[in-house]
């Protein structure tokens, strides 16, 4: 079975992404990342600051946590836990 490319969110490219755009939830009991966008190198930069902006508008419920929105490097098939995080790149484009 082919695996399926995933490609940068950005209305109208389609280039394979590189980087995923994902904030750790919480509830307490169970942890996850939750995924805002997928971007390639030319898309990062928006990428980020729309996950970041719709990061803020989320209100979480009682007991939920939602961490800062962070910037993994995408590898195909490999597990949330396994994606490098990369930090240097967050505060390039964090506002
Ligand atoms: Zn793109």
């Amino acid at each position: 079975m082919p695996a399926t490319t995933v490609r940068c969110t950005r209305e109208g490219c389609t280039q394979a992404a590189t980087y995923k755009i994902a904030a750790l939830w919480s509830d307490g009991a169970f942890s996850e990342l939750k995924t805002y966008a997928y971007a390639c190198a030319d898309h990062l930069g928006d990428n980020f600051r729309d996950a970041e902006q719709r990061r803020q508008e989320y209100v979480p419920s009682r007991g939920e946590k939602l961490e800062e929105i962070g910037i993994y490097r995408y590898e195909q098939g490999k597990r949330d836990r396994l994606l490098q995080r990369l930090w240097g790149l967050e505060e390039n484009y964090r506002s």
